[in-house]
């Protein structure tokens, strides 16, 4: 299952989409890449602070309900990859989320090794800096041009899975949006692929089936809560 910024729309979460490929106003070059945070790293801070002021009081829709029920059910045979950031799944009752872009509410420094850390604080003023070794700390977000965390283990459940499921995303932004042309290329006819949101994603073509709707709407009776098949 990889979910996509659709699956959080109905929240009030924008998507790159509604922005016309802007994120909330702004240029994807300035706020989510390497070089935007070199150049700027108090307006990219001031950004995911906007971002973590925001999601603080967003509430999950339906379908992020459905699939914590989904898990539920089926337990590990989920694989839940998001490419969301926000923590949408994780307040519906999901317990095991794969965040492959990183989570907003998780800081690391750019400098040394201290693990990535959860942090809510807002960065309006300053770029923060670490305690331990005075290094710039930087959204644990993986932004354009950086490879998305645990790899390893989304082309391990590629491997394993018998159904692919994508919510909400445009098929634009790789290498998500390559995951469904992999399976064909490497599965075959052994794995079903199923895509559900408002409109066909530029990927569409790899897909068995789209079903064209709103989430919220339409994953909630996607799926036999039995086993698990749409
Ligand atoms: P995208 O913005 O490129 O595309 C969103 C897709 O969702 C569109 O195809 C649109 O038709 C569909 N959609 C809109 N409303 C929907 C609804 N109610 N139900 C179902 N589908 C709906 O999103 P993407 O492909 O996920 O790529 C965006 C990148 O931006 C990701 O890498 C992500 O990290 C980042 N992002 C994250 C968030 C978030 O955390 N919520 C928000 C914006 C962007």
């Amino acid at each position: 299952m990889l979910t996509g910024a659709g699956i959080s729309a109905e929240s009030g979460v924008k998507t790159f989409r509604d922005g016309g490929g802007l994120w909330e106003e702004h240029r994807i070059e300035d706020v989510a890449t390497p070089e935007g945070f070199a150049r700027d790293p108090r307006m990219v801070w001031r950004f995911y602070s906007e971002r973590r002021k925001q999601a603080a009081g967003v509430r999950p829709n339906p379908a992020h309900l459905a699939l914590a029920q989904l898990e539920q059910r089926i337990g590990d045979r989920l694989f839940l990859c998001t490419q969301n950031v926000d923590p949408l799944h994780e307040r519906a009752g999901s317990r095991a989320v794969h965040h492959m872009h990183g989570e907003l509410f998780r800081t690391r420094c750019e400098s040394c090794d201290r693990p990535a850390f959860e942090e809510d604080r807002l960065h309006f003023e300053q770029v923060p800096r670490c305690e331990g070794c005075g290094g710039r700390l930087r959204p644990n977000v993986v932004w354009f041009g950086e490879i998305p965390f645990g790899m390893e283990r989304i082309y391990q459940a590629l491997e394993d899975c018998d159904l692919f499921v994508t919510v909400g995303s445009s098929g634009a932004v790789h290498p998500a949006a390559g995951f469904v042309s992999h399976l064909r290329q490497t599965r075959g006819g052994l794995v079903r692929c199923v895509y559900v949101g408002l409109e066909r994603p530029e990927n569409a073509y790899a897909f068995d089936e789209c079903r064209l709707g709103k989430a919220g709407e339409l994953l909630p009776t996607l799926f036999d809560v039995e086993t698990g098949t749409p």
